[in-house]
């Protein structure tokens, strides 16, 4: 495989473009199945896709237009599922790319729900929480048509959480003059959110970890990890792991990234990070670059913050034998290819962070119910869908001899496949 050095700006662009890095994963496990032409183009677009403009009042008493998108790209296994994110790096590929990974995702542990993604081009931290707050409604109001707990629920994602999901589901239930809480999961306890969520994708995560542990016969004390980013996702990966015996040598947030060889006290950094409002500046470890961060000693790396972090350019220089995705894409196409032929093993996006959308099911689940269950019943019910979804991709794996991100897509689009094919094409 070629290295990043020779390849052409175009190429470059289009290796960072997530939906074409989406689309290869998709075409390779395609080949495989032997997925007939229209099948292929069916499950490789979006089926829907919504771009908004949103005029909100700032506190200077100027109007400002935002710009949003929801995009649904699968809704045939059940009702579409995905995140909101609010960045000034959103983009529409970029939100087409991650609903169809949400479909991927929701297929690999087997949940009843199909893919979608929003995104609002924002910077969360030139926003006051009233202007934060009015975007947050506006936008709910402007995606309002395609949403609903039997159409499309979105959840939290990069810099939205659970004030931004309790607003949703206050603006939504307000329009349609009844509480509704099954319209976005990943809310506060008290308004129908459930036990176990805040912390289960960076559980998933560990989960995830283990179970390659596993395979390689190391143990967790022995494994030195790093892990990029210190939110919903890095942050509790690293603060659970470091419980479980992990030595978690390095973590990183946007302003920089902080290194001690003989393992950090994650408890202790987590509480700097609270008091500080950042990692930098932690007394008991060394400052490094973003780039240095990742190309680390280590025995296993999390990338944990966003997409295209290990490319074409600082493949080779990667130093873990085991990559767990805790963000979506972050790995591009090439640099998969090109860390699979050196024998690093990526436990891919779509199965590895895959607890966040698993126990936002079951939030979904329990507020329908409107009974709701412990954190035990949460977490362990957790653990069996990720332990089920890990031994199905790694048979699936062994079987084509493929890797497991391949092995993930495979599992993945057979399923939504064979829905396809039971309920066959409407006209
Ligand atoms: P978050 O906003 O809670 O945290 C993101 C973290 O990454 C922050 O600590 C931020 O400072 C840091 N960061 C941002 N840019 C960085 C950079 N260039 N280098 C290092 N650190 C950087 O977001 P999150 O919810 O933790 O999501 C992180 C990733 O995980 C995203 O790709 C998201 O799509 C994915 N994901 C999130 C969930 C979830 O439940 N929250 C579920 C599945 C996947």
């Amino acid at each position: 495989m070629s290295s990043g050095a020779t390849l052409s700006d175009a190429q470059l662009r289009d290796e960072y473009n997530p939906f074409l890095s989406m689309a290869k994963g998709f075409d390779q496990a395609a080949d495989i199945l032997g997925l007939d032409e229209g099948l292929r183009e069916v499950l490789r677009q979006p089926e829907r896709e919504l771009k908004v403009a949103m005029p909100i009042l700032m506190d200077d008493g100027t109007v400002k237009v935002f710009t949003g998108y929801r995009v649904q790209h699968n809704f045939l296994r059940g009702p579409c599922k995905g995140g909101i994110r609010f960045s000034p790096d959103v983009n529409l590929d970029e939100v087409r790319a991650l609903s169809a990974w949400m479909t991927w995702k929701c297929s690999v542990v087997n949940l009843p729900f199909g893919g979608a993604k929003g995104g609002v081009i924002c910077d969360p931290r030139e926003l006051s929480q009233g202007e934060l707050e009015r975007l947050t409604r506006r936008y709910t109001v402007a995606i309002m048509d395609i949403l609903g707990p039997d159409r499309d629920v979105p959840a939290p994602d990069m810099n939205t959480g659970e004030q931004t999901m309790a607003w949703i589901m206050d603006t939504y239930s307000m329009h349609v003059r009844r509480t509704t809480t099954a319209i976005v999961t990943g809310k506060p306890l008290a308004l129908g959110g459930s036990r176990g969520r805040r912390e289960a994708t960076g559980r998933g995560v560990m989960i995830a970890a283990n179970k390659a542990l596993q395979l390689t016969g190391d143990r967790p004390e022995d494994t030195r990890v790093i892990v990029q980013g210190a939110g919903n996702v890095g942050g509790v990966a690293a603060l659970l792991m470091h419980r479980e015996g992990y030595k978690v040598t390095s973590i990183s947030d946007m302003y920089g990234a902080i290194h001690n060889e003989t393992g950090l006290d994650m408890p202790a950094v987590m509480a700097w990070m609270r008091d500080h409002g950042r990692l930098t500046g932690f007394p008991d470890a060394a400052e490094v670059s973003h780039s240095d961060q990742l190309e680390l000693d280590c025995d296993l790396l999390i990338p944990a913050a966003t997409e295209n972090q290990i490319t074409s350019l600082n493949a080779d220089r990667i130093k873990a034998k085991l990559i767990v995705e805790g963000a979506n894409g972050p790995t591009t196409a090439i640099a998969s290819s090109m860390l699979h032929d050196r024998g690093v093993v990526i436990v891919p996006d779509i199965l590895a962070n895959a607890g966040g959308v698993t126990v936002s099911y079951f939030e979904w689940v329990q507020d329908r119910m409107g009974y709701f269950w412990t954190e035990e019943i949460v977490n362990s019910r957790l653990e069996q869908i990720m332990i089920d979804a890990f031994n199905e991709v790694v048979k699936t794996a062994e079987e084509h001899k493929v890797s497991l991100r391949t092995a993930a897509y495979i599992l993945s689009i057979d399923r939504v496949a064979s829905v396809y094919r039971l309920r066959g094409i409407f006209a």
